[in-house]
């Protein structure tokens, strides 16, 4: 029974949670891997650079690409063997295309590096926290890939008065989350007591699904002074960020605003866990807890090192002939198809779902203006209307509708009576506009380099054509350019006022 009164978000929906099939089944670890494919982008941030060459050999918990700046995210060998290609290998993408990445052979030995460990975290300074947090390429295990220093000293930087350990697990089937706090509650309870004091935060909360009792149970056993336990209603897509604020607040998170403007941190349960052992024990983010589950007889969580390849997780629960069957990274609702099986396990993937192949599936028939779309929406969006536009490809309208507030939570397309695969256009009109905004930016970066060279070359010209100097014209100028043709116009002054003595 909850102390705290709850508020409720608009739309939303009661789903079949299927995940009877595997929260009370312990999680396994799989062996490790011949081979771990390593993208050098598993977040939204920009890729990270390697720092390894081919034939190089690393051991486990060494770094082997850098960030490359505050947004970036370091990349750490998950076991010891020898770094056999960086090329293009096929990654988990909508339209399955393939990206850098690091590849790593295993030796089998799991040979590791020795790790930094903190007997005691609560005498850790702030700035060490962030650092440790920094170094150990955390990102947002809920799905959403965010930085984890990032979120951290964002919310140093603001005045927090809720922080909420997010685990609302409200997709269906996945398990991860809930399997995490029933194994490890005490690192859950740690984690969040650490983040509450380092960003100062005025109350803590961990925000547990109503689905989830054992998690639940777990939790309570574990004393823990000034944080909250709250169960909250399985209504999808109440794990969403904002709608999770809305749900603990009663505040909404204005369009256009991150919850930490309105003095909410939010993280996920599992981050927190990641956070809590790299402050504690210096361990760089090498594995993490995936549910696989789906239509096949032996579902279930697996601890898989980053890099594993999809084929050889399910080999391991059994499902070795997927060609009857759609393959999804993440849930139903959010999930994205794998078109190739051969791509890796990365730091966001928290569920391999496999789903019989539906004959009805694609069938999909036109829009007959039910408004079921609209009713459902959390975010107060009109999907029919989006639908129109991404279709039409008019992008002014599209923006105009707000497609970027679009959580892509799948629920209009779930109760669409005509089955159209709603999420699936305004995720390629989200893309298609990206695109066109790098495009954009791309040519207004040639542009603005043209039109300096051309003053450049301006300035130039009237450098030798007079011989004094004004300092409009020498603006555009690269110093060092400025400096030398100084030097030169200096030089051939003298050598003129040496020739005209000489005369
Ligand atoms: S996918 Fe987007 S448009 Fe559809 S219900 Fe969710 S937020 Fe609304
Ligand atoms: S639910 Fe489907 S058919 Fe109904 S208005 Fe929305 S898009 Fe059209």
């Amino acid at each position: 029974m909850n102390m705290r009164e709850l508020s409720s978000f608009r739309g939303g929906i009661r789903l079949d949670s299927h995940k009877g099939e595997t929260q009370n089944i312990a999680s396994r670890t799989l062996p490790i891997p011949e081979k771990l494919i390593l993208p050098l982008q598993q977040h939204g941030g920009v890729a990270a650079e390697p720092c390894v060459e081919i034939g190089q050999r690393v051991l486990k918990n060494e770094i082997i690409a850098e960030a490359r700046n505050y947004f970036g995210m370091r990349l750490h060998a998950p076991s010891s063997g020898v770094i056999s290609a960086i090329n293009k290998f096929p990654v988990i993408h909508p339209i399955g295309l393939s990206t850098d990445c690091i590849e790593l052979t295993t030796d089998g030995e799991d040979m590791a590096r020795g790790l930094n460990t903190v007997n005691d975290v609560t005498s850790l300074e702030t700035e060490a926290v962030y650092q440790r947090v920094a170094e150990a390429g955390i990102v947002g295990l809920g799905g959403a890939g965010f930085p984890a220093h990032v979120k951290v000293q964002e919310a140093i930087g603001q005045t927090v008065d809720m922080l909420i350990i997010n685990a609302v697990e409200c997709e269906p089937y996945i398990t991860c989350d809930d399997r995490l706090i029933q194994e490890h509650p005490g690192e859950v309870l740690a984690g969040a007591a650490l983040i509450a004091r380092v960003i100062d935060a005025g109350e803590c909360i961990v925000a547990v699904e109503e689905d989830m009792p054992a998690a639940m149970a777990a939790l309570k056993g574990v004393p823990s002074a000034r944080i909250e336990l709250v169960s909250i209603p399985a209504i999808y897509p109440s794990g969403g960020e904002k709608q999770l604020v809305t749900i603990l607040t009663g505040r909404e998170v204005p369009t256009g605003l991150l919850p930490i403007d309105i003095g909410v941190a939010v993280l996920n349960v599992a981050t927190v866990v990641a956070i809590f052992r790299a402050v504690f024990s210096g361990k760089p983010l090498l594995d993490r807890l995936v549910t696989v589950a789906g239509d096949f007889c032996s579902p279930g969580n697996a601890n898989t090192l980053i890099g594993t390849p999809i084929k050889y997780l399910l080999e391991h629960f059994g499902v070795s002939d997927t060609s009857n069957h759609r393959v999804l990274a993440g849930g139903p609702m959010m999930g994205t198809e794998i078109l190739n099986l051969a791509a890796p396990i990365t730091k966001t993937v928290n569920c391999i779902l496999v789903l019989h192949r539906e004959t009805a599936e694609n069938l999909s028939n036109a829009c007959i203006r039910c408004g079921d779309c609209l009713s459902v929406c959390p975010v107060g969006l009109q999907p029919q209307q989006l639908f129109d536009a991404a279709r039409t490809s008019d992008v002014d309208l599209a923006q105009e509708l707000h497609l970027f507030d679009c959580i892509d939570c799948g629920c209009c397309a779930y109760v669409c009576p005509s089955q159209i695969p709603l999420v699936h256009y305004f995720r390629y009109a989200k893309s298609s506009i990206e695109a066109l905004d790098r495009d954009r930016a791309v040519a207004d970066g040639a542009r603005a380099r043209h039109e300096q060279q051309l003053q450049r070359l301006s300035a130039k010209s009237k450098i030798g054509a007079r011989s004094g100097l004004e300092l409009a014209d020498v603006s555009a100028l690269d110093p060092s350019e400025l400096e030398r043709d100084i030097k030169a116009a200096v030089s051939r002054s003298s050598k003129r006022r040496q020739n005209e003595n000489e005369l």
